[in-house]
């Protein structure tokens, strides 16, 4: 699977992770938009929000409570932070498989910020 967000999960590229479960995991961003920037991923390689089935729904509400739980970890609960996920080409994904943005530690604004 040509997929670098696979080849993290696998072990195969290193990655700077901060949470793993059977399911999710979370590593550092490698290009960060903020003094924190995580990306939350299930294992599983669903391409995009876009391809994302109703019975995956508890799994991303996870991803939302994992990330809630991050961020109180880091220290930017309290000031606040951004949760994003960028679906499709003029959604500015990337990367094509389905992740979770947690941004904060500075003001943010605009799209991303
Ligand atoms: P997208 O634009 O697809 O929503 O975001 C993909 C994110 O993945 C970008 O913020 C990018 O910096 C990050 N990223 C891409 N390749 C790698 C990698 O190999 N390692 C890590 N840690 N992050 C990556
Ligand atoms: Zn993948």
């Amino acid at each position: 699977m040509d997929c670098v967000f696979c080849k993290i999960i696998a072990g195969e590229i290193p990655a700077d992770i901060v949470y793993h479960d059977k399911e999710i995991i979370a590593f550092r961003d490698i290009n960060p938009q903020a003094p924190l920037h995580l990306i939350i991923i299930p294992r599983e390689h669903i391409p995009s929000l876009d391809q994302m089935k109703e019975s995956d729904s508890a799994l991303v509400g996870r991803m939302v409570a994992i990330a809630n739980k991050l961020a109180k970890d880091e220290g930017v609960a309290e000031k606040g932070y951004r949760l994003a996920f960028n679906c499709g080409k003029e959604g500015g994904q990337l990367v094509p498989h389905l992740h979770m943005h947690l941004l904060g530690g500075r003001k943010l604004s605009g799209a991303l910020g």
